[in-house]
């Protein structure tokens, strides 16, 4: 018999295998739900299993949701004619908490020659029939870091013959991730833009 119970490596090894979770942290985790009660470990359960079944695509932002078309994009008071392009769908809810009203669309990361992600892994081209809607910005929020920094110039030059394209200002710590900015702070970048 190990001396750690399998059942228990297990769970400290799923927990490791996620991003920022460390072995300490997974331990902690592992040992916690041990001892909590059984509805607790089954609500975890529970809500793991239904981002999968539950959560799919939006074909036209490629944000996730209940639903496609999702509710930012079946929204009619939003303003139609501006489209914020992000890195990830959590990019998204951060940008919710400003006053930002108009469309996004989730690029599903950014171009990392290292990692052997290039334009044709994002949802770049797919942002070519929706500027031509009567789209008359299109606002580049990436990372401020090299590889959103690069992400958001080859996007203007592929947008810029067909419409305005701006980039959130620079208010964004260098390194930081839109995900983890204040409101205060992505308000000011998103005012800041040009
Ligand atoms: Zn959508």
């Amino acid at each position: 018999m190990p001396v750690v119970p399998r059942a228990v490596v297990a769970l400290i090894e799923s927990f490791e295998s996620l991003p920022g979770i460390g072995p300490k942290t997974a331990q902690r985790l592992t040992y916690h739900l041990l001892h909590a009660p059984q509805e607790v470990a089954q609500n975890l359960a529970d809500a793991l299993l239904r981002i999968k079944k539950e959560i799919v695509v939006c074909q036209i932002c490629f944000n996730i949701s209940e639903k496609t078309p999702c509710v930012i994009c079946e929204d009619l008071s939003r303003n139609q004619k501006v489209i914020m392009v992000v890195e990830d769908p959590l990019d998204v809810l951060a940008f919710e908490r400003t006053n930002f009203d108009g469309l996004y669309h989730v690029l599903g990361g950014r171009i990392a020659p290292l990692e052997g992600i290039g334009p044709d892994e994002l949802r770049i081209k797919e942002l070519l029939p929706r500027v031509q809607n009567g789209v008359v910005e299109v606002i580049l929020a990436t990372n401020p870091n090299m590889e959103g920094d690069a992400t958001a110039m080859y996007i203007e030059r592929l947008l810029s013959p067909l419409v305005k394209v701006t980039k959130i200002g620079r208010g964004l710590p260098v390194g930081g991730d839109v995900e983890y900015a204040d409101d205060q702070t992505l308000m000011r970048s998103l005012e800041n833009r040009g």
